[in-house]
């Protein structure tokens, strides 16, 4: 028994002694549940007990996404906020003996939330309230106007959705201003955002970026396309599902880029 405890002792004084223990901060977490039609969706609050950036997951599906930023608030501090429901990317309801399919990321502009009602369900007026009610409290919840950037969390597929989506002949290049691939790193793994400052500061770190064309971009209801409309800086840190360390390295340098010394942007 003391030969087992013994060497695990020593390394933890040894490491202790070096300086290289982590220190992690606690993370208190509060829900709020809301109802759609039949459905509830929660809105889950981690708070760190250092602060940081406020970084939002909306796909109950991109578990990486979590973990990630979940790594991040222990190691540097901030808050996440994320919906959790049933595991899947979409929030489905009935209302009426209706039932109803939304994504959680096309419902923060009228004409984008009506879309996607239409295309996963119908777009009748009481489907279209009860989510406009719930996109609000979620960003009641998130309060976007309150911080320096938006930080969104997202995991995509390999080979589908990626930076090389935006650059020539991909399915958004008009949605896009700038794009740049590094040639290095896995094109699933790039931040999108609304502000050319951040691009630039990304893009020379050696990211994969893509600056969205806020006049131009298609109004499908996103959050990058509200914050586009509304003059608010955005950032998602997007990265292909199992890629946590890419992940967690992503939102560290936002970390450092955002929190700690603001001013370099
Ligand atoms: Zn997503």
């Amino acid at each position: 028994m003391l030969r087992i405890v013994l060497p695990g002792l020593m390394l933890f004084f040894a490491a202790t002694l070096l300086g290289c223990q982590p220190e992690e901060h606690a993370i208190t977490t509060t829900s709020t549940s809301f109802a759609l039609g039949d459905s509830t969706v929660d809105v889950v609050v981690h708070q760190s007990a250092a602060p940081g950036l406020t970084y939002l997951n909306l796909h109950d599906n991109e578990q990486t996404a979590v973990e990630a930023a979940l790594s991040v608030l222990r190691r540097e501090g901030g808050r996440l906020v994320e919906l959790q429901h049933t595991g899947e990317r979409n929030v489905t309801f009935t209302l009426d003996d209706s039932l109803y399919v939304f994504d959680p990321n096309r419902m923060f502009t009228d004409v984008g939330l009506r879309a996607s009602l239409d295309t996963l369900s119908a777009a009748t007026d009481t489907a279209h309230a009860v989510v406009r009610a719930f996109a609000d409290s979620v960003l009641a919840i998130y309060r976007p106007d309150t911080l320096d950037a938006v930080v969104t969390v997202h995991n995509n597929t390999e080979n589908r959705y990626s930076s090389l989506s935006y650059t020539d002949g991909g399915d958004y290049e008009d949605d896009a201003l700038f794009v740049h691939v590094a040639g290095d790193e896995d094109p699933d793994d790039f931040f999108f955002v609304t502000d050319e400052a951040l691009y630039n500061a990304l893009r020379e770190e050696g990211f994969s970026a893509v600056l969205q064309d806020n006049r131009q971009a298609t109004d499908d209801g996103s959050l990058s396309v509200y914050c586009g409309q509304q003059g608010l800086p955005y950032v998602n840190a997007e990265a292909q599902h199992g890629h946590f360390a890419e992940q967690v390295k992503m939102l560290r340098f936002l970390h450092r880029l955002l929190h700690a010394s603001p001013a370099a942007v």
